[in-house]
């Protein structure tokens, strides 16, 4: 594995590193102020910079707009673009729509390809992924209520999603469903296409998420699909593929969420140690002096680097062999990193004593909302689980010296 970053690479990362700085950072006492759908008009001029400057939707194909750059590449990008909240989304490749956008190029039609992937890649349209429900467990996920059922070239969708990540303002959302009851359980629900316009698409509310409802991107919803009806042409790859096409999503998806993790950690950091080096905590003696910050400042350092060298190793066996081989890399990296990035986004507060708590920095809005890395795209348990049982296959009937 070579650590060097390509000479394509350096600039991009350069330019990317300086739009974050220079026009994305001191947006942000606004962003912490304002609602995001208040804010538009501001990150729409963002974008079309970016755009101008050829560095919009980074990941995705160029006949489609995009960069084009592989995994690998973009796991550097996600970091640079991590370091603010409103990086991925000015670059165009926020989540959920990341996400979508991969499946849709895997699974659409040349239809869906059209009408929901051009626009979504474009960032004229956003979307959003259906799958969570109030009442069955979510780390669990082939247990699903909702169904699809066909009636004629139709299919009626029934059932109560919530946790459904930028509905609000959305044009449609990617809604799993049981469609084929009978089939083994893996193969029970697939992946339909539901515009938002369609009657029986009843968005509830935005649930408060840590003392914030939020609104468009930044918002997490609760929606009712009551006799919801769509065409049999929005069925999203085959019937009863739906964790199938799941698992792909969620691949390349973890990598891009622990290297914006990442990008988080190193601007945790850089504020810890910036402050620490002004904090006065007596007369003529600084924060940074006193040996328990010291050694917060070398223990994240060195959790940050081990945190970015596993992730950088996952995405290159997932490129390299596969998402299969890759499997448990993806699950140590999801359950590792987003335990680290609490960890120095927690110092880094501390370091800060009361000014942490406040709205005055980044780091408490990092705490609240960064909170929620150990549960979404598989809580920790699950993936410690998952892990440890391929571990122990290893060890089975083996003797051990
Ligand atoms: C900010 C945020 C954004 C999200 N965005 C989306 C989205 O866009 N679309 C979507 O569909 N969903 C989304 N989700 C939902 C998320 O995927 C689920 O919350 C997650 O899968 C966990 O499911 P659950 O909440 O039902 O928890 P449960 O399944 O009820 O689990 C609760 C807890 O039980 C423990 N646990 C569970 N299983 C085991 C086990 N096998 N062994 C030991 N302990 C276990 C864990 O501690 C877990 O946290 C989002 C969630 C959050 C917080």
């Amino acid at each position: 594995m070579d650590f060097e970053v390509s000479e394509k690479m350096q600039p991009i990362i350069e330019m990317m590193d300086e739009f974050v700085e220079k026009e994305l950072i001191p947006l942000e006492p606004e962003f912490l102020k304002r609602s995001f759908a208040d804010m538009t008009p501001e990150l729409e001029e963002k974008r079309r910079i970016v755009r101008q400057m050829e560095l919009w939707a980074p990941q995705h194909p160029p006949e489609y707009g995009g960069m084009g750059l592989d995994l690998m590449e973009f796991a550097l990008v996600s970091e640079a673009l991590g370091r603010s909240p409103l990086g991925h989304y000015v670059f165009g490749a926020q989540a959920p729509d990341a996400g979508n956008i991969e499946i849709l190029h895997l699974y659409g039609t040349d239809e869906q390809k059209k009408t929901y992937l051009r626009p979504l890649v474009a960032g004229e349209i956003r979307s959003c992924f259906s799958m969570t429900e109030v009442d069955m467990p979510g780390s669990n996920p082939v247990m699903l209520e909702t169904t699809a059922v066909r009636e004629g070239n139709e299919y009626v969708i029934n059932g109560q999603k919530w946790y459904t990540t930028s509905a609000d303002g959305a044009n449609f959302a990617i809604v799993m469903a049981v469609t084929n009851p009978e089939a083994p359980r893996y193969l029970q629900a697939s992946m339909l296409i539901v515009p938002a316009d369609t009657p029986g698409f009843n968005l509830v509310r935005n649930i408060s998420v840590m003392g914030h409802e939020g609104s468009g991107w930044a918002s997490h919803a609760e929606i009712l699909y009551q006799s919801c009806r769509i065409p049999q042409e929005n069925l999203l790859g085959p019937e009863g593929h739906g964790f199938v096409i799941a698992q792909e999503r969620l691949g390349p998806g973890r990598i891009h969420h622990c290297m914006r993790w990442i990008g988080i950690c190193n601007r945790a950091f850089a504020l810890m140690c910036s402050r620490a080096q002004k904090r006065i905590i007596s007369p003529g003696k600084m924060l940074a002096g006193k040996q328990i910050i010291q050694s917060w400042i070398a223990e994240c350092a060195a959790d940050i680097q081990a945190a970015r060298l596993m992730v950088l190793h996952a995405a290159w066996k997932m490129q390299n062999l596969g998402v299969k081989e890759a499997r448990e890399e993806i699950s140590l990296i999801k359950f590792f990193v987003a335990n680290i990035l609490q960890k120095v986004v927690d110092r880094a507060l501390q370091v800060h004593g009361g000014l942490g708590m406040t709205d005055d920095t980044i780091l408490a809005f990092f705490y609240r909302q960064e909170r929620a890395a150990r549960i979404y795209d598989g809580v920790d348990e699950v993936h410690k689980i998952s892990v440890a049982r391929r571990i122990l296959r290893e060890f089975e009937g083996k003797r051990v010296r």
